[in-house]
């Protein structure tokens, strides 16, 4: 199957998802993972009309950046950020969607007011709880978010998450839930309801999160095939 043909698939399961929770399917993003994948893969999948590219490596990134390899989509930063890499992501991209920590999140809007720009994130949930992950746990989040709208140059627009790998088939739902419930809650509470990104969901489980009230998911394998983490570059 080409990229072009697993993005059409996806989109039809998009759909579906979103028609089962009475969404309309086009209120979901789709972001292709592209991580590992080269520029052409890229501009293929663009063409195939992707809605977003995400990428996790900073220098994986800049050196796709400079070949164009976005030309044509917004660009997300979604994989783990240092807080010494934050100036190599701030500007160059629309949305950082894995400030997980307060004071990444203080890097990332003393970097922005160097630049003399207001930098759009996501802040990440540790919604498992798991010793190895980033991400804020769900008992510091309503502060951290609170805190997060004292920064000037970063503007909150909403949650991510990716929760615990499960050997169940729809294991991640009782997640996904709980991402929907704070989600509406601060964004209630706190935002105004200016959030617009509740985003969950991969190759695996992305129906599972629309369903439970995603409106932006996240996919690599299912778009760009088995990643080669044995090859150097
Ligand atoms: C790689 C990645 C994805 C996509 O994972 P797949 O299982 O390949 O769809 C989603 N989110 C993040 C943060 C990732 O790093």
């Amino acid at each position: 199957m080409s990229i072009a043909q697993n993005i059409a698939k996806i989109r039809e399961e998009i759909a579906q998802a979103a028609r089962d929770a009475g969404r309309d399917p086009k209120e979901i993003t789709l972001v292709g993972a592209s991580k590992m994948n080269d520029a052409a893969a890229c501009r293929e999948a663009i063409a195939a009309g992707i809605d977003v590219l995400g990428e996790n490596r900073v220098q994986e990134m800049q050196q796709k950046l400079s070949q164009n390899a976005y030309d044509g989509v917004p660009l997300h930063f979604i994989g783990h950020l240092q807080r010494n890499k934050v100036k190599q992501v701030v500007g160059y991209v629309d949305l950082i969607q894995s400030a997980g920590s307060l004071e990444l999140l203080s890097e990332i809007d003393k970097c922005a007011a160097k630049k003399e720009l207001v930098q759009d994130v996501l802040l990440e949930v540790n919604i498992g709880e798991e010793e190895a992950k980033s991400g804020f746990l769900p008992g510091d989040l309503f502060q951290a978010a609170q805190a997060a709208k004292e920064l000037p140059h970063v503007r909150v627009r909403g949650l991510m998450a990716i929760p615990p790998v499960e050997s169940e088939a729809h294991g991640s739902i009782p997640f996904f839930e709980k991402m929907y419930r704070f989600y509406v809650d601060i964004n209630e509470k706190l935002y105004n309801n200016e959030f617009v990104y509740l985003s969950m969901g991969m190759s695996g489980d992305f129906a599972d999160a629309i369903r439970c009230g995603a409106n932006m998911v996240r996919v690599g394998t299912a778009i760009f095939g088995a990643r080669n983490y044995g090859q150097t570059n």
